[in-house]
């Protein structure tokens, strides 16, 4: 096929089940990660998928890293918008600081990571861009002002750049994940998390290889029709509550 497929935060939990599915598939992958320097080679070895090391926080570093990608691996067909922070807290004790982060990480990385690709994609006349939301983007979730603000922003950035994209082979489209079984999670203090389980319909934590498969089909030529498309994937939770 010799696509490349790009995806931030690609070395570990959801991302690194994104990278070995597109693999898988057959796309040339490349996975780019913050600062995990260990957790990267040991998922280089393991996978054979190359990896870089940029702050999708930092808009040079974007533009720097995706110039290495491109003459590396070569120009991105498939970008995955992956890579995430949580920096939780009641917003009335919340510093600027945990504000700034996570809406850098999460939200400014969006235009960071995706500007220096689309020219190319819009040329060639082809392109996919996947962007990983949460389901506490589209109902909010206490502690997470910050995160639900960068994460609904995402919402929004999928569907203004499909409108723009749409007629050139492009399409943009957003999931949103409930609880997936990641380190992420693991983070979350076992009292609240055994709380949300309680509220998943389908009982347990999603798996990363379920979000996987379904970027696998956003990536691939069968889902042309669809873009600017917010699909959630969360055990039924956003309808439960
Ligand atoms: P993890 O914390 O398990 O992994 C995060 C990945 O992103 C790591 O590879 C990490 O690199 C990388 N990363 C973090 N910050 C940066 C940065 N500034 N620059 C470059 N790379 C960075 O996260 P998950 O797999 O759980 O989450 C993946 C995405 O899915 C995130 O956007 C998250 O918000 C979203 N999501 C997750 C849910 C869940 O339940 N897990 C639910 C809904 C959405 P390193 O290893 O070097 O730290």
């Amino acid at each position: 096929m010799g696509r490349v497929a790009l995806v931030t935060g690609g070395t570990r939990g959801i991302g690194a089940a994104i990278a070995t599915g597109l693999k898988s598939a057959g796309y040339t992958v490349a996975a780019t990660f913050a600062g995990n320097v260990e957790k990267a080679n040991a998922f280089k070895a393991e996978t054979g998928i190359a990896v870089f090391q940029w702050d999708v926080a930092d808009p040079d570093a974007c533009a720097n890293g995706v110039t290495a990608v491109t003459s590396e691996v070569g120009p991105v067909d498939v970008l995955v918008n992956n890579a995430g922070i949580t920096r939780d807290g009641w917003f009335h004790k919340m510093d600027h600081t945990a504000w700034s982060q996570v809406i850098a990480t999460n939200l400014g990385s969006m235009f960071s990571m995706t500007r220096p690709v689309i020219e190319g994609m819009r040329d060639r006349g082809f392109g996919r861009i996947i962007n990983i939301s949460s389901i506490n983007g589209q109902k909010g979730q206490l502690g997470q002002v910050n995160y639900s603000t960068a994460k609904a922003g995402v919402i929004g950035f999928t569907k203004a750049l499909a409108l723009e994209n749409a007629r050139k082979g492009i399409t943009v489209n957003c999931i949103c994940p409930g609880y997936i079984d990641t380190d992420m999670v693991a983070a979350v203090p076992e009292k609240v998390l055994e709380g949300i389980i309680a509220q998943i319909p389908v009982g347990r934590l999603g798996k990363a290889d379920e979000i996987s498969a379904l970027v696998a089909y956003l990536a691939s030529d069968a889902s042309a029709f669809m873009t600017g498309a917010v699909l959630t994937i969360n055990g039924g939770q956003y309808m439960a509550n």
